[in-house]
């Protein structure tokens, strides 16, 4: 019986007015019960204490308040945090905090977001990839990974706030758009997190309608967009997503992006040693994204066990990165988070050991 009844997570601060109304309460209880579920993050309805005990009782009796149980947090020399969870139906997923520790603006909390357990788009150099697809998580799970990252936070620090989030951990958003989409708005509502649009990235593999339809809802969101390869024979290689939509189909929703939104895309570009790397492949990069407003996030591959792709050095990062620029491309280098934790772009598993 318990499992049928609706997550308070998943619910938008005005759906729950109309279903507290609809039961007979009063709605101006759905501004406090969003802010205690939503910005305060507690874990317990007895905890809102301004809603009056006949109204946590009922809210007991209709809801779920679904937090996802921590079953492993390990911290990196580098200050990044991964969290293990397990959700309510025993499956696992992970999560990953990044601080901007020394950050004068004092925006220095990035969440990196689940949206899916498992992958099924079978990027070869990726380990949630080779987990295949389990299930779509709900909205609530997604924007359950912020909340349950902020009370676990804030034992440790009262003023700890999460300010920015990349949908980049397990899975493919696009994938699951709806849940997607909902975890956004509520994540940005102004009763909520209050995280702004601007300081959110959704990183897909490139599936080109869904793209187009992100376009439509016209977010102030950044797209980043896997590229990894700018011709298709090596894109097939190592992205299966590129014999569905190859480069042109992906540059062409890329560019509508774009014209709708008016923002520039995000492109990232795992460098793999010896594939990908050489200047002529930086050649064909500048070229294929010309026409578009673009960053480019070049990213030495992370390692992923039972892989037989290798990391280039340094230097040879930089001279790719050099060389970009020398073509005009505004391009950085990420600096790699948590790796030593399993923790960088790819490496999530969600496995215990
Ligand atoms: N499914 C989405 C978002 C999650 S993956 C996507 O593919 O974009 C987040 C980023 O990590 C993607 O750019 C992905 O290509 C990259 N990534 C995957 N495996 C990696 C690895 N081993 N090293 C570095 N980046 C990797
Ligand atoms: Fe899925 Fe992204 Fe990994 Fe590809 S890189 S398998 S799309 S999570």
């Amino acid at each position: 019986m318990n499992n049928l009844k609706p997550d308070i997570r998943c619910l938008k601060q005005e759906e729950l007015q109309d279903l507290l109304v609809a039961a007979g309460e009063k709605g101006f209880r759905a501004q406090q019960i969003f802010n205690w579920v939503q910005a305060k993050a507690v874990s317990n309805w007895n905890e809102m204490t301004n809603i009056g005990k006949s109204c946590q009782g009922f809210m007991a009796e209709n809801y779920q308040l679904m937090i996802g149980n921590l079953l492993k947090r390990q911290i990196s020399r580098d200050g990044t945090n991964k969290f293990l969870w397990e959700l309510a139906d025993k499956n696992r997923v992970e999560s990953v905090l990044l601080r901007h520790d020394g950050d004068i603006t004092r925006n220095r909390n990035t969440v990196c977001l689940s949206t899916q357990i498992g992958c099924p788009m079978g990027c070869v150099f990726c380990a949630t990839g080779k987990l295949g697809l389990v299930r779509n998580m709900t909205a609530g799970e997604i924007l359950g990974q912020v909340l349950d990252i902020t009370r676990c936070m804030r034992e440790e620090e009262p003023d700890f706030k999460v300010d920015n989030l990349v949908y980049m951990g397990m899975g493919e958003p696009l994938l699951n758009l709806p849940a997607v989409l909902k975890s956004i708005r509520i994540l940005n509502h102004e009763n909520g997190q209050r995280i702004g649009m601007r300081r959110i990235t959704l990183s897909t593999c490139g599936l080109v309608p869904q793209i187009r339809e992100l376009a439509e809802e016209n977010l102030d969101i950044v797209l980043a967009v896997s590229l990894h390869a700018a011709d298709n024979n090596l894109r097939n290689e190592i992205m299966p997503v590129n014999r569905q939509y190859p480069l042109e189909e992906l540059l062409g929703a890329c560019q509508y992006y774009q014209e709708k939104t008016g923002r520039r895309i995000t492109f990232e570009y795992v460098l793999v040693k010896g594939f990908n790397d050489s200047q002529e492949q930086a050649d064909k990069l500048a070229r294929l994204i010309s026409r578009v407003a673009a960053n480019v996030n070049v990213i030495p591959l992370n390692k992923v066990e039972g892989e037989g792709f290798k990391t280039p050095g340094r230097i040879n990062a930089r001279r790719f990165l050099e060389h970009l620029r020398h073509l005009g491309i505004n391009a950085v280098l990420r600096e790699e988070k948590g790796s030593d934790i399993d923790a960088a772009c790819g490496q999530l598993a969600a496995r215990e050991s």
